[in-house]
């Protein structure tokens, strides 16, 4: 596969875990990458310095991926600095648990609109900024791509996390409907749904050797992924390599999603 030198992309949410690896791992790759954060500006710097010590480019930039205003600011930005954009990571996410009965409208909202509507406002931003690019490449090649950081739990039912697996779900939805709709335009439209991987969101889980041990057991490759698992496929999702792939969700999740209680016999 060959580098991605000069590609610019957009990792949203580039500021800790499966963001940051991604960031990073394009800027291996030589690409512009525009690390967007939300609170952690120590994180987000921490993101560019390595991109710019592994030989990219590219700066930070805060923005609510939840604010229409934010994210047009985000993708105006990208344009003034770097004229045209080749690849989103649509990545932010969060997570608010509780029992269904005492779920707040509040913890209802805010992780749909971060991770279902944030997800839909920086991929119409994407759309539009790939539909009116002035470097044309060679037409057998997609004009842009965009992934969507989605989870297992766009598959798998999650109790006591019914916002975080209704936006999943959504974002599903919203991946296959828009892969359908610009699929003529040449922009490919896809999504890595990950397992568990070891990030800031799920600390409470892998810190502690009971949750831990129990974890292991719904994943039969037997162990826990960290953030490169996920950026190696994105970088490959993101390349030319995959250019006949669109609509199309990789869960990279050690068999999460085999139905592991069937592995001895059900
Ligand atoms: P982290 O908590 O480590 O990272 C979340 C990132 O999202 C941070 O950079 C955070 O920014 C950013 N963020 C949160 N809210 C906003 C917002 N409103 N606007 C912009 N950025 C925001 O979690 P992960 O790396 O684990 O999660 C990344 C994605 O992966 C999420 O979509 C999550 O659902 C998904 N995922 C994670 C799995 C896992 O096991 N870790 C499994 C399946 C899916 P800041 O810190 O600057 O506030």
């Amino acid at each position: 596969m060959s580098d991605q030198t000069k590609k610019t992309v957009i990792v949203t949410g580039a500021s800790s875990g499966i963001g940051q690896g991604i960031a990073i791992a394009f800027g291996k790759q030589g690409a512009n990458v525009v690390v967007n954060y939300y609170g952690d500006e120590k994180g987000a710097q921490f993101t560019l310095d390595e991109i710019i010590k592994a030989g990219g480019q590219g700066f930070i930039h805060q923005a609510d991926v939840s604010k229409e205003q934010e994210v047009i600011g985000l993708f105006e930005k990208t344009k003034e600095k770097y004229q045209d954009l080749d690849v989103l990571i649509n990545n932010a996410g969060i997570q608010k648990d509780s029992a269904f009965a005492h779920m707040s409208l509040d913890e209802w909202n805010k992780v749909i609109s971060t991770n279902l509507t944030g997800q839909f406002l920086c991929a119409r931003e994407a759309i539009k900024q790939f539909e009116h690019k002035t470097t044309v490449q060679a037409h057998e090649v997609a004009k842009g791509s965009i992934i969507f950081i989605s989870s297992v739990h766009d598959l798998i039912p999650w109790a006591g996390h019914v916002n975080y697996a209704s936006s999943k779900g959504g974002v599903l939805m919203l991946m296959k409907s828009l892969a359908l709709e610009v699929a003529p335009k040449k922009i490919r439209v896809n999504a890595i749904s990950p397992g568990a991987i070891a990030t800031d969101i799920n600390e409470e889980v892998w810190s502690d050797e009971e949750k831990r041990k129990e974890l292991i057991k719904l994943i039969p490759y037997q162990r826990i992924g960290e953030p490169e698992d996920v950026a190696k496929v994105a970088v490959w999702l993101a390349h030319e390599d995959s250019d006949y792939i669109t609509g199309t969700t990789i869960y990279v999740d050690g068999g999460m999603t085999l139905y592991p209680g069937f592995v001895d016999n059900g």
